[in-house]
């Protein structure tokens, strides 16, 4: 059977080895993140995590027909883009054609554990606000086996959490306590922002979607995101006095965590499916109401208005950006433990803060380079012009910290601009002299004759 797909294959970025060593592969990483059509584009990172065997490739290559059928991308460019997007409802194929994509396969071999990365990226223009955003599929493998422990999980979900803007949990038949357990890293990480940042508004990560594949309780709970609404708010989140405290915090704190929380039930798909070692993924073989809820489940995530854009610290990010904090995180997740909260929140607010300080160091090149120097006295004028429009800046942007930490990086900023200052001034005095000396030697010139 050929699983090569035309347009795009399964990247690994990040891989565990046996002993459970991180090993990253930022060339391929790099690769990806630089195409040159996506550097200033938005970010929609969709990460689906869970068990090895959990059917997650198989729900993929089906997204990615999705998104095949209605953006173009940086390798299949010649499809036009949609300036209004328009559902097409046959995007799921012909009846008999075999899936493709993420190496999906039956049988019962156990596959790498770590994340892998569509290598193609879409590219889409969101209707109502004009913002070019570029569209990233990852799929993570944790281990979520008897072998390992919970932080072995929590560690690959607090990554993938922090890494996507729709993080998609894929579970089987139910949502289980222990499971709540990987969003204690969530919540911990969102109190802590908080606090910091002495607000409690702005929720660090953005949408959480439970996908539970087999589910058996469908007189309940209808299939599909409004049964599983209805589920997680009825059965998951309520607080019961037999729930372990930190398990009863995680509950009370979830909701301050991400921006929206869905959930969604999928049934079991018929024997072909889920049994058969020679099934190609075909939809034919599909159960009909399976085949209509995961039409359904799909275009709920998918379509162009559900497409959460990524976020760090409240603002939007472009590909470029976010590049430099994935391979931050990557870089912080390869000691083993899951980076402690403050250690993160402080890698991130330092992030930030170099960005931020950057920006302001440029406007305030720009506001003295730009500035009309007729005298030397007015060097100084260009220094306060340059100083008055960085200082704007910095001021005007959401900031991460508490009140020292942004007084701190103040006068960071400040010192520079003040070195900076120091140089253009010596240079444009120099300047000065140089042009005073000549019209001093014009004027005895003109005296002589
Ligand atoms: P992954 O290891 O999580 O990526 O799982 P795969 O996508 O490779 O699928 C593993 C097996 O589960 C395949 O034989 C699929 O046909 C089957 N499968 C896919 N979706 C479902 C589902 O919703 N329920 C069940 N029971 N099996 C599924
Ligand atoms: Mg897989």
């Amino acid at each position: 059977m050929d699983h090569t797909h035309p347009h795009g294959k399964p990247i690994s970025i990040l891989t565990f080895s046996d002993n459970k060593e991180v090993i990253v592969d930022n060339r391929e990483l790099e690769k990806i993140f630089n195409h040159p059509e996506i550097q200033d584009r938005k970010v929609v990172i969709l990460s689906l995590i869970g068990a090895f065997r959990g059917g997650k490739s198989f729900f993929l290559d089906y997204c990615l027909r999705f998104l095949y059928a209605h953006f173009p991308s940086i390798n299949n460019p010649s499809k036009p883009t949609q300036f209004f997007f328009r559902k097409d409802n046959n995007w799921m194929g012909k009846p008999d054609e075999p899936l493709k994509g993420f190496s999906w396969r039956s049988g019962a071999k156990r596959e790498t554990i770590g994340i892998n990365i569509w290598s193609d990226v879409f590219l889409h223009t969101i209707d109502r606000t004009g913002e070019e955003v570029a569209i990233f599929i990852m799929d993570t493998q944790g281990l979520f086996d008897n072998d390992s422990t919970p932080t072995d999980n929590s560690r690959i979900f607090a990554l993938g959490t922090l890494i996507s803007s729709i993080q998609v949990l894929n579970l089987k038949q139910q949502i289980q306590e222990d499971q709540l357990q990987y969003l204690q890293f969530a919540t911990e990480f969102a109190q802590f922002n908080a606090k910091k940042n002495g607000r409690m508004d702005g929720k660090p990560f953005q949408n959480l979607t439970f996908l539970i594949r087999d589910w058996q309780n469908f007189d309940d709970y209808e299939f599909g995101p409004n049964g599983g609404k209805k589920y997680f708010e009825e059965e998951v989140l309520k607080i019961k006095s037999s729930h372990a405290p930190e398990l009863r915090s995680v509950r009370e704190f979830v909701k301050n965590s991400f921006e929206e929380i869905g959930c969604c039930l999928l049934p079991y798909p018929g024997m072909d499916v889920a049994g058969s070692k020679n099934y190609d993924g075909k939809w034919s073989k599909m159960d009909q109401t399976f085949k209509n809820e995961l039409k359904h489940v799909i275009e709920h995530l998918l379509m162009p208005e559900k497409l959460t854009l990524k976020k760090i610290n409240s603002q939007k990010l472009a590909v470029k950006e976010v590049k430099v904090y994935i391979q931050r995180y990557l870089k912080l997740f390869q000691s083993g433990e899951i980076p402690k909260t403050p250690t993160l929140y402080q890698f991130i607010l330092e992030s930030n803060m170099s960005n931020l300080i950057k920006k302001c160091i440029e406007q305030y090149k720009a506001g003295i380079y730009n500035f009309d120097l007729k005298h030397e006295e007015d060097i100084p004028k260009a220094h306060k012009r340059g100083k008055y429009l960085a200082t704007q800046m910095y001021d005007d942007e959401d900031k991460m910290g508490d009140r020292q930490q942004k007084e701190s990086f103040k006068y960071q900023l400040n010192q520079k601009l003040e070195e900076i200052y120091e140089e253009f001034k010596n240079v444009q005095e120099r300047r000065f002299r140089e042009l005073n000396k000549v019209a001093e030697r014009h004027r005895i010139q003109l005296e002589e004759e």
